[in-house]
Parts: structure tokens; sequence; C-alpha cells
């Protein structure tokens, strides 16, 4: 039933955020579906488990939890069973008073559950993958997306019944919507009629244009704002986008889980940026000037003589902007000093004739 994330990801149990970013990362780039090497299936697992493993709540959940777990809920959050337990629901008063011991079970158990009442009826969701870019991710952006979905039949309402008025009483319940049953010998309960499933009626004359399923299947576009800061493997949830509920059900949702791209020359770390640069140890030594690329565009980095290696350099603010907060990070700039493995022979000279000053300045070196 449930997965082993971290066994997805290859981590230990214990592992910190940052191993796991790490670990998801590494996997993300060797199996992205744009690659030769890549494995959507294989993607997807990733993403899923890292939706978990990298939210400190949702893993939380999944530790207590384990593999009752299901990875479906943990988007949805806050839910130990998953999304398609709902306790508000299965146990709802007003109009849906009916349940069924069937429904809640199979709630509980992952499963969708027999036909009872108007939950079952609920569209599906639809999950897209959507690739964007890192500046995309640091400054926001909106994109068209095209999908192809399941949308309430026009003419009949979403009835399935011709002109949305052609029906006839259910014979079953007499236009209740409910039927007695005996269940355990003893308890008698009212269900669900499985005749009109609760409707009260059914159709007479059917309507045309959907076969009578209420739905019709249509190519739709659909803008996705997706907000500065947004990091890989999260997803942006758009309620009610999803495919159409039947006899007047509300959708499903849709839910676009975001890929940005890697781009060369910047690793994410949160909101900071971090980028490495290689000069040669003489620069290092003298002092020197470079150019660096951020987000923004090229700066100028001033390094100062005597950088030692390993250097970081904050740029104030070049980093991502913080997701539904103020401001951004910073880009770490980290400086490596280069050492030469191989030298001509103008240079090993005079490379000698530095290093015999610089012994003779500084005796206590040895
Ligand atoms: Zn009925
Ligand atoms: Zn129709």
């Amino acid at each position: 039933m449930g997965k082993d994330y971290y066994k997805i990801l290859g981590v230990e149990k214990g592992a910190n955020d940052a191993d796991i970013k790490r670990a998801f990362r590494k996997l993300a780039h060797e199996h992205h579906p744009d690659k030769a090497s890549g494995d959507i299936e294989k993607f997807k697992e990733i993403n899923e488990a890292y939706q978990v493993l990298g939210n400190k709540e949702k893993r939380q959940q999944y530790d207590q939890f384990g593999t009752t777990f299901d990875g479906q809920g943990g988007m949805g959050g806050g839910n130990p069973f998953g999304q398609g337990f709902d306790f508000s629901q299965g146990f709802g008063g007003g109009q849906n008073a009916d349940f069924d011991l069937g429904d809640i079970f199979g709630s509980m158990f992952g499963g969708g559950g027999p036909a009872g009442g108007g939950r079952a009826n609920r569209g599906t969701d639809i999950e897209v993958e959507l690739d964007i870019s890192l500046k995309e991710a640091v400054f926001g952006t909106s994109k068209n997306i095209s999908i192809r979905k399941e949308n309430s039949c026009e003419p009949c309402k979403g009835t399935g019944a011709d002109k949305g008025d052609s029906f006839d009483q259910c014979k079953s319940c007499a236009g209740s919507g409910r039927i007695s049953t005996t269940v355990l010998g003893t308890f008698r309960m009212q269900t669900v009629c499985p005749d009109c499933k609760g409707q009260g009626k059914t159709i007479k004359d059917k309507c045309g244009n959907c076969s009578a399923t209420g739905v019709t299947t249509e190519n739709v576009d659909i803008n996705v704002e997706i907000p500065a800061g947004i990091d890989n493997g999260q997803a942006i949830r758009l309620a009610g986008q999803g495919n159409a509920g039947k006899n007047g059900a509300p959708a499903g949702d849709l839910y676009a889980n975001i890929v940005v791209v890697a781009e060369k020359g910047f690793e994410r770390q949160g909101f900071d940026l971090i980028s490495e640069y290689d000069i040669p140890f003489t620069m290092a030594a003298l002092g020197s000037q470079i150019e660096v690329k951020t987000i923004d565009g090229k700066v100028k980095l001033k390094i100062p003589a005597g950088t030692p290696s390993a250097k970081k350099f904050i740029l104030k603010g070049k980093g991502v902007n913080r997701l539904k907060s103020r401001g951004r990070g910073d880009q770490v700039v980290i400086i490596n000093v280069d050492v030469p493995t191989k030298l001509s022979k103008k240079q090993k000279q005079l490379l000698e004739e530095l290093n015999k000053e610089l012994i003779k300045d500084k005796k206590s070196w040895f």
C-alpha cells in the first residue's frame, strides 16, 4: 500500500533536510523525462517522495503513520489517511446524512469505495507536469497549459437527461433516493438507492450530446499563476479545475507539479543561490575583479588581495524571492583558488623566483 519514500530517495531515515534535498535533486536530474536516460514513472515517484519528505509536517506525519499514509494526501495535507478519507463528508449531516459502511471503510483503506451519496460522483483530479526555468522560479510567472478534460455537458446541465429535465421518478425508492436495508442481520439502515444513486429520479430521454454521461471531453487552456519563489517538486493546486463531477457533484482539482529545470552555474539552497568560480592562485594573491553571473544579469565582483580558497562572497538580495513573503535570498559566490598542476618552463622560473622572495621574507615558515 504505502511506499518507502526514504528508499525511493536512497536516504537514511534520519537524513537531514539538506541530504534529502540533495538526493532528490540528483535523482530528479538523472531521471528527468526530457533526458535520454529519463524515466517518467521514476521521476514521478521521486517527486512524490520529495513532496512528503521535503516538507516538515508531511514528513512527520509519514514517519508517524508509516505505510498507511497515502501519497496522494501529501498535497492535501493534514489527513493521515490521505485525501480519500474525510470525516466531515463521511458522517456529513443534512442532506448527506445517509452513509454506508462500505463507503467509509473503502475510503479508510485507500480505495474509492462503492458509490454512495454525491461524493462518489466528484470529478477526478488531474495532474500535469510543468517545466519552468530557474529565472521563472525566482520571479514568478504565469503559464498557459493545454489539457484534455471532462467538462460538465452544457445542453443537459450535467444531468445526462435531454435538455436537463427529462426524468421519471425512481421506482425503486419512490423518489426518496434512499432505501432501507438490513445489515448484519439486525441493523436496519438507510442506504443510497442503487438505481438512481440517491437522485430520486431516473433519466427518461437521454441527452444526445453526452450519451447521458453528463460530461463531455474537451481541450481547454488553463492559466496557471506561478508564485515567485516556488521550488522544484512543489505543486500548485487549482481547485475545481479538474474533471467535472457527475450529476452536479463538484469537479476535481488540477495539480500542476512544478519542475524547475536546472541551470548551469547555479544551485539553489532554500532561497539562496550558490555559484562557484575558480581563479588562479596568483589572482587570489594579487587581488582582481571578475564577472559573475546572477539571475538579474552580470555583475562585477571585487576579489581582494590575499583571498583564501573557498572564500564566500555574498551578493545581497540576488537570490530567490521568498515564497509568500517579502524580499529575496542572497547569491553566495564561492571562490576556489586554483593551484596549477602543470607549469611551463617560464612559469616555473617565475615561481621559483617568487618562492625565493617569499621564503626570504618570512624565515619562520619552516
Ligand atoms: Zn431510487
Ligand atoms: Zn448532456
